[in-house]
């Protein structure tokens, strides 16, 4: 299994060290001919605008596009508004994968960062402990999308859409490898 992490911007690195330690070879991707050995993609956190407009300049939104219709992508936070198919804002370059709404800026400016113990369906035992970064929440799901995780006032911060997963905190910077080995599940999954 080789899974890919986008690495144009924000918390690359990071997912790669948590696919090491689970014994996956994962690589950074930059260009799109390095998609094409991948059995999954992950798109970190950082700048959704950012990570748009370099995916843009490296001719990669077409080709990530044809990805995630096939492979297992999981988008994090910047990755999870990136993945939406609406984000309300018309300019910025989206992959509009995942039949999800998303607000980018769900938590204004005074919480605009915090960390909370989540039960995310799906993953044993205690609640993950999830750090949200100027986190965006998911909005609207269609019927096809599974909510895996919400905050306790409710709203939706984890989505599965058959192969395609997204959260909206980052399981990069914290020492718990469930969601990456929940990931790597599916994309085992669609390699069988
Ligand atoms: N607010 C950022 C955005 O709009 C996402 C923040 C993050 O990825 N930690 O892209």
């Amino acid at each position: 299994m080789k899974i890919g992490v986008l690495a144009l911007q924000g918390a690359f690195i990071e997912h790669i060290k948590m696919l090491r330690q689970l014994g996956v070879e994962a690589v950074e991707a930059r260009l799109p001919q390095q998609l094409a050995d991948l059995d999954g993609l992950i798109i970190p956190g950082g700048e959704s605008t950012t990570i748009g407009k370099l995916a843009a300049t490296y001719g990669l939104i077409e080709p990530l596009r044809r990805f995630a219709k096939t492979k297992p992508t999981w988008g994090t936070c910047a990755g999870m508004i990136f993945l939406a198919k609406d984000i309300g804002i018309d300019e910025q370059p989206i992959l509009g994968a995942m039949d999800i709404t998303v607000d980018r800026n769900a938590f204004g400016r005074q919480i605009d960062s915090f960390e909370t113990d989540l039960p995310i369906a799906g993953l044993a035992g205690e609640p993950f402990h999830a750090v949200f970064i100027r986190a965006p929440v998911v909005t609207a799901v269609e019927p096809q999308v599974d909510v895996l995780g919400r905050l306790a006032d409710g709203r939706i911060v984890a989505v599965r859409q058959g192969r395609l997963l997204a959260t909206a905190f980052h399981p990069e910077l914290t020492g718990d490898l469930r969601l990456h080995s929940y990931f790597c599940a599916i994309v085992e999954l669609t390699m069988a």
